[in-house]
């Protein structure tokens, strides 16, 4: 039959908190041409704690690849133009497996879990002044519940199999992505043990100015460094597909899941950010070369390297761990809608939260609080609230946990933002972006083509030295079209309610101490 002629292909894993997709762009274009998607479930064995099988997400993997391929030949697209393959993934997420069977030990402890808050206390009281801030500047993290290393010291600590297996030499850590690399290049026949350095930089064993494994906090975390991945740039050939319809495609792109939206929003320069709604919320801004440190709350991180010789960025990075998960939350747990996109129809009817607020801090507060004592709460009720104001409540919550992130990152920069650059499966939601332009008192801009983290991956797949497809050259892309939201209220009225949010959020610390 005929083959439309397109070009080399790159495509992309993007495995995320609550779903896996495989997304095929033509590299010349970063046109999207097919896709496939499939949800993950989210265990939640005893309160606070978060699980995912590590199987599931390897098999959702697998399909994902398999039916986008159908349904490229369904368009008559050769799938053997497929050149590169990106991995972008949810970051934190700790895996152990054992290398000889090819077997997870336990589930993965997702990474807003937060069984390991007694592992935090326990760790702060060997540190000077209990200062959960001092491997910041080895780091850029404080010591929470949220990074890799205590969530491993919690499994080293309580899992019998994963003790012996590294007493026996067969244990694997890795994050998520590791996880898939290994066993996608071959698992216990051969697979290539590694990460890149933005996943690494969120384990909190990781020294971002050296790039290296840093011997002393393994030591201070008790964690056995032959069981790291080795850590590898974003974009280099790390391995090629060892079976179903993409065998011998090389894995050439790897970045956590906000990095590769950085990279995917074009965020090259330095002072450009973006900030990306999916399970929780990120924004992230791009410092250049240089590592800046914080003084309200936001944490350092990789941004990306892009080669092997090429230099390392980091970025400034605001984390909200609750955004589009709230919306997940009055589906499954409160039933007032079926779906996560009724939520808009219910909060455009209400128009506004009648003084409702709501503070998801169902996992604690992250950024710029670091609290764990924190808990969700509602409030500000009253006879006439009903379920259409507590999802605006719900909405207007996302958007006050970014407005406080930004005004941290503004501090922090000294520049103010003048728009904000949006992404994440909460952008489809419009009462949402134009509530957030209403709070941020900025115009928030929305790509056209929403998939900026798979698009990511896929270019540093693309652009990985024996592939060398895109240059990531950002004029090489067309440039992308956007959608726009102006504010629409008066500055005082955001105010106001910003300062309500910020009483309410004081009302949620300290509820578990
Ligand atoms: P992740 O990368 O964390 O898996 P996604 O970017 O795929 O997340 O976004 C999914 C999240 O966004 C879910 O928590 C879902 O509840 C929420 N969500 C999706 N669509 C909408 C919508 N139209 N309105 C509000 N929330 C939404």
């Amino acid at each position: 039959s005929d083959r439309m002629v397109l070009g080399p292909l790159v495509a992309s894993i993007d495995q995320g908190t609550s779903s896996t997709r495989f997304l095929v762009f033509n590299a010349k274009t970063a046109e999207l041409l097919s896709h496939h998607q499939v949800e993950i479930q989210q265990k939640f064995p005893k309160e606070g704690w978060v699980e995912q099988d590590p199987k599931e997400i390897l098999k959702s993997v697998h399909e994902c690849v398999e039916r986008t391929c159908e349904k490229l030949q369904q368009l008559n697209i050769d799938i053997a133009n497929i050149k590169a393959i990106g991995v972008s993934n949810q970051r934190e997420t700790t895996v152990v497996w054992d290398k000889t069977t090819g077997e997870p030990l336990y589930n993965a402890i997702v990474w807003l879990d937060l069984r390991t808050q007694s592992t935090v206390e326990r760790l702060l009281k060997r540190i000077p002044g209990k200062n959960k801030s001092f491997f910041k500047f080895r780091t850029g993290l404080p010591l929470s519940t949220y990074f890799s290393a205590v969530k491993l010291r919690w499994l080293l600590d309580n899992v019998e199999e994963i003790r012996q297996a590294v007493d026996d030499g067969r244990a694997m850590f890795g994050t998520i992505d590791s996880w898939l690399i290994w066993s996608l290049t071959g698992g216990k026949s051969g697979g290539v043990h590694c990460t890149d350095v933005t996943n690494a930089s969120r384990t909190m064993l990781f020294n971002i100015h050296s790039l290296e494994w840093d011997p002393e906090l393994c030591q201070f975390f008790d964690i056995p460094m032959e069981i790291l991945p080795k850590v590898r740039s974003s974009s280099e050939i790390y391995g090629l597909m060892k079976s179903g319809a993409l065998t011998g495609v090389p894995i050439s792109g790897c970045l956590g899941d906000q990095s590769a939206a950085l990279v995917g929003q074009m965020c090259f320069q330095d002072g450009q950010a973006k900030n990306t709604y999916g399970t929780g919320c990120f924004l992230l801004c791009n410092t250049g070369q240089k590592s800046v440190f914080s003084e309200h709350g936001l944490l350092t991180t990789i941004a990306y390297k892009l080669g092997r010789d090429k230099p390392v960025c980091y970025a400034l990075e605001g984390s909200v761990a609750i955004a589009g998960a709230v919306v997940r939350w009055l589906r499954d747990n409160l039933g007032i809608v079926r779906t996560s996109q009724e939520v808009e129809k219910l909060a455009a009817e209400a128009g506004t939260s009648y003084g409702c607020y709501f503070v998801p801090a169902f996992s604690g507060l992250y950024a710029p609080y670091w609290e764990p004592s924190a808990r969700g709460i509602i409030c500000g009720l009253t006879q006439f609230t009903n379920k259409n104001h507590i999802a605006f409540a719900a909405l207007e919550a996302v958007c006050f946990q970014t407005r406080e992130i930004l005004d941290a990152m503004n501090k922090d920069c000294g520049i103010p933002l003048s728009q904000l650059q949006v992404d994440g499966g909460m952008t489809n939601n419009k009462v949402l972006m134009q509530l957030q332009s209403d709070i941020l008192c900025i115009p928030v801009v929305k790509p056209s083509m929403p998939e900026t983290t798979a698009l990511g991956a896929a270019m540093a797949a693309g652009a990985a030295e024996g592939v060398g497809i895109w240059s990531l050259n950002p004029g090489d892309l067309t440039a992308v079209t956007c959608e726009r939201f102006e504010p629409q209220i008066n500055p005082e009225e955001s105010e106001y309610r910003y300062a309500r949010w910020k009483k309410a959020v004081m009302k949620s610390m300290g509820w578990e101490t």
